[in-house]
């Protein structure tokens, strides 16, 4: 299946319009906008193609409910369809819980290390800076956006790259954010690393990994 390249907002106000809670979705697509004001879930959160917020009538399956939070994971992340389930196939094959193991190897892929690190402004643009060579895991350069870091792994950005004003935003935003207690960037070395593997609470991804788990298991 073909990666989406429509308008990115439109997910994160569907996910909104279909949340049984009324909490705001935000998919964290847009790099800083989605820290904004813009952000269109902000602005409205009603579905895409809807004029006014109003509550859907239909009553959505057990099926629909694990449906949306599989898609809404997968954006989350950007992950095509058949590598999604792939993670999850190899999360049921280690014991332990699998939603969690299947969280954490989406986390441990390199585009979103770098996301969190605050080397890139969002996934997308964090996968497209590691397809450019910029980076070096361990010295060696690695430009496979899946790669599965692991702990200890240390990430460092190309002598080149680091004078190229692409990162000359990104790494001031790094030095002032911090990342998830499971990374750690140096600001003096500009190097990031994995210290542990993720555990759930130190993921903030906006779902309900049981009803993927769920979702697969039929
Ligand atoms: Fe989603 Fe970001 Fe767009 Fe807000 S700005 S709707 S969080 S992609």
């Amino acid at each position: 299946m073909s990666r989406y390249t429509g308008p990115v907002c439109r997910l994160c106000r569907r996910e909104t319009a279909g949340s049984k809670t009324g909490e705001k979705i935000k998919l964290f697509l847009k790099g800083d906008r989605c820290l904004s004001k813009k952000c269109a879930v902000e602005r409205r959160g009603t579905a895409p193609g809807q004029k006014t917020a109003g509550k859907s009538r239909t009553k959505v399956s057990e099926y629909g409910r694990q449906l949306r939070e599989k898609q809404k994971m997968r954006r989350y992340y950007g992950v095509h369809e058949t590598q999604f389930e792939n993670y999850f196939r190899e999360a049921a094959r280690v014991p332990g819980q699998t939603g969690r193991t299947f969280l954490a190897l989406l986390e441990r892929r390199l585009d979103n290390v770098i996301y969190r690190l605050n080397l890139a402004g969002s996934r997308a643009q964090a996968r497209q800076l590691v397809t450019h060579r910029h980076f070096r895991v361990n010295g060696r350069i690695v430009n496979v956006p899946s790669f599965m870091c692991k702990p200890g792994d240390v990430i460092t950005i190309g002598e080149r790259s680091l004078k190229s004003p692409v990162f000359a935003a990104n790494l001031e935003v790094a030095a002032g954010r911090r990342p998830p207690d499971w990374l750690e960037w140096n600001d003096q070395e500009k190097t990031g690393k994995v210290l542990q593997l993720p555990s759930r609470e130190q993921i903030d991804a906006p779902v309900d990994e049981q009803l993927i788990v769920e979702f697969y298991s039929r």
